[in-house]
């Protein structure tokens, strides 16, 4: 839940924005509620996930996927950080190539809201949207209002058939909102 001045802002992708990747990734996963969460991925390796995307298997990138799972919605700064634990020789660029590779292969999600650096994150194709905290920069799953893309449609479709709908809540989080209660 929000607190605050939360407004909906967005972007709506079209047809003409979205590429033919990720229009092959919507249809290799049916929206059935199966990956609704990281956790569901559980039962996966990261060496499994990564050759079910296509992808060669290296210690680099079955070490960023393993960082994926424990922080969803981080930066590809603070994935190096996880990795480097495990993986001292590893350097920030291949994390930087492993998380293309991954949004490429449709194994992970890259979300770019204002003024925050990329973020990446393994739940991929459910159409699901973020809570934002204009404060610390949380950032929390919402799901889909409706189970299948797009959830949304504008109020001016201008004739584009509309097949995704980005949207990004922007608020307070509870702990920020406890720390200086909002006016
Ligand atoms: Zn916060
Ligand atoms: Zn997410």
């Amino acid at each position: 839940m929000v607190r605050g001045h939360a407004d909906a802002g967005g972007r709506v992708g079209a047809a003409s924005t979205l590429p033919a990747r990720a229009l092959l990734n919507e249809s290799k996963v049916a929206y059935d509620g199966v990956m609704t969460s990281t956790a569901d991925l559980g039962p996966f390796e990261p060496a499994a996930l990564i050759r079910n995307s296509g992808l060669r298997v290296t210690d680099s990138r079955s070490a960023v996927v393993d960082a994926l799972r424990v922080k969803p919605h981080s930066s590809a700064e603070d994935l190096y950080r996880v990795v480097a634990l495990s993986l001292p020789q590893t350097s920030l660029q291949s994390v930087y190539n492993a998380l293309s590779d991954f949004v490429d292969a449709g194994l992970a999600r890259r979300i770019e809201p204002a003024g925050m650096p990329r973020l990446y994150e393994l739940r991929v194709s459910d159409n699901h949207h973020h809570l934002v905290c204009t404060r610390c920069g949380a950032v929390e799953d919402v799901d889909c209002a409706v189970g299948g893309a797009p959830c949304l449609e504008p109020s001016q479709g201008h004739g584009y058939v509309v097949q995704t709908a980005e949207v990004t809540f922007w608020g307070v989080c509870p702990a920020c909102a406890d720390d200086v209660p909002l006016a």
